[in-house]
């Protein structure tokens, strides 16, 4: 059983793949099949690169998401995935799902597929990957939020870093630590999401302890604020990274480091804390 991320990259509009943090077959649905669009530039970034001319040489269009989640529904699970489950439907793909004006159409091409097959989709969850920056958006957030209460979405949102410097470093946007941070609180006090974060190597240095400590301080200040996180997924890089400046490249942890790190974050915190690394979900120390 394969990684099918290449269909992705290939301009796919839905590509299943073994995801870890989904714990099995998770069915990508990718916003952006022409080009990479986001308002971040994570040095780790997996997609191809921006200026680059997309594979497929058209845009998004949700009849075409409906009729591959069809097929892939009808045949291409049988002949390549059964009977593995499907963990869930993952909105995400070759940039930020909430830049697209086609984000409500693709939830609802999801849900419906879940509510028309329950016995392949019933416990399968809809997910959306997002880098929180839609949650400065009221337009954005009232759709998600709709979508959670209406469809149980299940919103991954992205936070790299606590400290002004770590968080410019990871996502090299023109965002600033405290408005992103703002706008999960004033989204999560009411909509639960889930805090992913990516722990990495940059340049050779791993995340100082001090920035850990600060990750801490800050996720637990959300949660005393009334932020509804759910859990926090400290995942690390598996894949090269196009066009990496030399000297700041990205390298993952090691599984035990990872693991030693998620277990002092998770000693100061009140919520769950999961590690991903090359090997799975990891057992905390
Ligand atoms: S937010 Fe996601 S798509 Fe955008 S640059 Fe970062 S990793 Fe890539």
């Amino acid at each position: 059983m394969g990684d099918h991320r290449e269909e992705r990259e290939a301009g796919r509009l839905v590509y299943p793949v073994l995801s870890r943090r989904s714990g099995g077959l998770s069915v990508g649905v990718n916003l952006f099949p022409d080009r990479k669009l986001c308002n971040f530039d994570c040095p780790y970034c997996e997609v191809f690169l921006s200026s680059e001319p997309g594979p497929r040489g058209r845009g998004f269009d949700p009849r075409e998401l409906e009729e591959e989640l069809e097929a892939f529904l009808e045949r291409g699970y049988a002949e390549a995935w059964a009977p593995e489950p499907v963990r869930d439907l993952c909105i995400s793909g070759n940039g930020e799902p909430t830049l697209s004006p086609f984000l409500g159409a693709a939830i609802e091409a999801c849900a419906s597929a879940r509510r028309l097959r329950p016995g392949l989709l019933g416990a399968a969850d809809l997910v959306l990957i997002t880098n929180a920056t839609g949650f400065l958006s009221p337009s954005v957030s009232a759709l998600l939020e709709a979508a959670v209460a209406r469809e149980g979405l299940v919103i991954w949102a992205k936070l790299d870093g606590a400290t002004p410097d770590a968080f410019r470093r990871m996502s090299r946007s023109r965002y600033a630590l405290e408005e992103v941070a703002a706008g999960i609180a004033s989204f999560a006090s009411r909509s639960p999401v889930t805090v992913q974060t990516m722990l990495c190597r940059s340049g050779g240095a791993e995340p100082s302890l001090a920035e850990l400590e600060a990750y801490a301080a800050l996720i637990g200040r959300l949660v005393e604020g009334g932020a509804r996180i759910r859990a926090l997924q400290l995942y690390t890089k598996a894949r090269p990274s196009p066009g990496e400046p030399p000297g700041q490249e990205t390298e993952g942890l090691g599984d035990g480091r990872l693991a030693e790190l998620a277990a002092l974050v998770a000693s100061r915190l009140p919520i769950p804390v999961r590690a991903f690394g090359a090997s799975g979900e990891l057992v905390l120390p």
